[in-house]
């Protein structure tokens, strides 16, 4: 087994993920689950979760990832069957993590919803918290971002040091394309989110998730009143 890397040892970490970079995916995830026995993913079954959670169920250890959905209550009914329809297709069982609040709690603490006046505050409510409380325990995580969805994405290592969550941080699809990513579900005959063919190239919380056409940018449907193209989750502080 490898060394294990944190903070103490960035230098190294960053030599080790240079030799990712041309890696496949399957070569990170498997690299990671040998040396973080206690890794975790986190999806919003999207069209990159999808595929990862594919090639997780044909590695060794692979179905023994804990995976977890940050389910905000604002997810739309075509997200949360994914849970069901990924543990039919792969034997994966998702977990469901909520915030503390209820949506019915927190919309009657604040007279009504803050998506629309207070998106930064409902994502760090619903998604960060239970993200952070999620990831508790765990030394690594596994994420589907790519380095071409958005500028604090675009800097994203195969492996790399979460300053933000204080645990390694394995990116496996940092180096794909939105096309490989499609061209991987196509080969593979992998299961998505139907809502991928009505419009949706990016999908979150059904308030802030709107159609797009297909030549816009993949998230350019998501917080459309606003400048926000992150919920917070990948952005380095
Ligand atoms: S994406 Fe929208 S509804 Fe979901 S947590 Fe963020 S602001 Fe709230």
């Amino acid at each position: 087994m490898a060394a294990k890397y944190n903070n103490n040892n960035l230098v190294q970490l960053r030599d080790l993920s240079d030799k990712f970079e041309k890696s496949t995916p399957q070569e990170i995830l498997s690299w990671a689950i040998v040396n973080y026995p206690t890794i975790t993913m986190a999806t919003a079954f999207g069209a990159e979760g999808c595929a990862i959670l594919s090639m997780l169920s044909e590695l060794p250890g692979g179905k023994d990832v804990r995976i977890f959905n940050l389910d905000t209550g604002y997810q739309f009914p075509e997200t949360i069957e994914m849970r069901d329809r990924i543990a039919e297709r792969y034997g994966i069982d998702v977990e469901f993590v909520r915030p503390e609040e209820t949506v019915e709690q927190m919309q009657a603490r604040f007279g009504g919803p803050i998506y629309g006046t207070n998106p930064d505050e409902c994502c760090r409510l619903r998604k960060i918290e239970p993200l952070k409380r999620a990831l508790s325990g765990h030394e690594a995580w596994i994420t589907g971002i790519r380095r071409d969805q958005t500028p604090d994405r675009a800097v994203a290592e195969p492996i790399e040091w979460d300053s933000r969550f204080g645990l390694i941080k394995v990116n496996p699809l940092a180096h794909w394309t939105r096309a490989e990513v499609r061209a991987y579900i196509g080969i593979n005959d992998v299961i998505y989110n139907p809502l991928h063919d009505r419009g949706y190239p990016s999908i979150g919380c059904w308030p802030c998730t709107h159609q797009v056409a297909e030549t816009d940018d993949e998230r350019a449907g998501r917080w459309l009143s606003f400048a926000k193209v992150e919920c917070g989750l990948h952005v380095k502080p």
